[in-house]
């Protein structure tokens, strides 16, 4: 039993909770201790994000340390667990588990996913740690060339863009043979309750909520829906003071099987991933309007994509209006010039002609503006330059 399995995943899909994964991990089964990060902790972040998150973590800046560590554990001598029972049989597992966590430690907490669901190593050999890498190496690859497949936009738009992403999937798996059916198990449930997290999605405005739960007011008189199904008093009004809410859930217990089922909730809801212009990556598309940045922060940044984007945007159009000011003013003071004849007018062509292609070298940044003007200067005999 692989431990994980103690993840519940709920997938808000239904319109209450459209936009929404909450993960958690508080099963009966758990143990009271803290196994992990994760353990007893409510995550949630939109549908899309969870992939993006794990296709973008860079897992080889930990890979050596447990490779390392791994060679560490695998020469220790092992020993036999013997187990009776079920309690014995939880805490070998309980044991092994707290070996394969503190082995893989820092690998595991780099991103959500890898956090969440950390492999099960029953007995350490060479090669368990080697092949955990290998795993994880393989899955971000092929969940990185099937996004880019699915949902990129400026992939062979050509023959690509008519297609929806489900069909582009479709496509996708004939290629490349990954499997078309994936089973959810899927638990729908009205008894959604009062938590925060349920009222944040709940279809039912949260100052709403409050007001309903404030303004009960106890009766001892039945109302005309109570009297006819024979129900006590109050027992309709309390469902309306005491809303709940839809939720849906998953269960899902590896790294894989997560990645998949939000894969398929993307292709459900329609989702969409556009490239950001600074740093490459997909980001999820929230509305009608496609930004050309992310809003992540790119390591060695402090800024967002979005922060960078709008002042590099700024930068070009400052550029782009001080080359044209400069020409302007020179084309100005050289053609009076030609009016009275100090420069012959086929000389002013040429250099028209030459002005125009210095100002669009300014502009796309190739010269700069001083350079520009000083060129703009030489170009003719000039007074002392003021
Ligand atoms: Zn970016």
């Amino acid at each position: 039993m692989p431990v994980d399995e103690r993840d519940i995943i709920n997938a808000e899909g239904d319109f209450v909770y459209r936009d929404a994964f909450i993960l958690s991990s508080r099963s009966s089964r758990a143990p009271s201790w803290k196994m992990y990060a994760f353990t007893g902790l409510d995550v949630s972040f939109s549908i899309g994000e969870g992939i993006l998150d794990f296709c973008y973590t860079d897992f080889t800046k930990e890979q050596d340390s447990i490779l390392l560590l791994g060679a560490l554990f695998s020469s220790a001598k092992k020993r036999e667990a013997i187990v009776r029972n079920q309690d014995e049989a939880l805490e070998a597992e309980s044991s092994n588990m707290e070996r394969t966590l503190s082995s893989l430690d820092r690998y595991l907490y780099q991103s959500v996913y890898s956090s969440i669901f950390p492999p099960y190593i029953e007995n350490f050999t060479r090669d368990s740690i080697p092949m955990y890498i290998h795993y994880i190496a393989e899955i971000q690859k092929e969940k990185l060339r099937r996004i880019e497949f699915v949902f990129d936009e400026e992939f062979y738009p050509d023959e690509l863009s008519k297609f929806l992403p489900c069909e582009r999937y479709s496509l996708y798996s004939e290629v490349y043979g990954t499997p078309t059916d994936f089973i959810r198990e899927e638990r729908f449930t009205m008894n959604g309750n009062l938590d925060p997290r349920y009222l944040k999605r709940g279809n039912i405005d949260t100052s709403e909520i409050a007001q309903r739960l404030t303004s009960y007011e106890p009766t001892n008189k039945k109302s005309p829906l109570e009297k006819a199904l024979g129900l006590e008093a109050d027992r309709v009004k309390l469902f309306y003071h005491a809303p709940r809410f839809m939720a849906v859930e998953y269960r899902v217990s590896t790294i894989h099987d997560m990645l998949e089922l939000e894969f398929t909730k993307m292709l459900e809801l329609g989702t969409r991933l556009h490239k950001c212009k600074i740093c490459g990556r997909y980001f999820i598309v929230k509305g009608n309007y496609v930004s050309d940045y992310c809003n992540r922060i790119r390591e060695g940044q402090t800024r967002t994509c979005q922060q960078i984007g709008a002042q590099r945007k700024y930068d070009e159009r400052l550029k782009t209006d001080e080359a044209v000011a400069l020409f302007r003013k020179y084309y100005k003071r050289y053609y009076a010039r030609t009016k009275v004849n100090q420069i012959k007018p086929d000389k002013f062509r040429k250099w028209n002609y030459k002005a125009c292609e210095m100002r669009d070298r300014c502009q796309s940044g190739k010269i700069t503006p001083t350079e520009f003007e000083e060129w703009l200067y030489g170009s003719f005999r000039n007074r002392r330059k003021e």
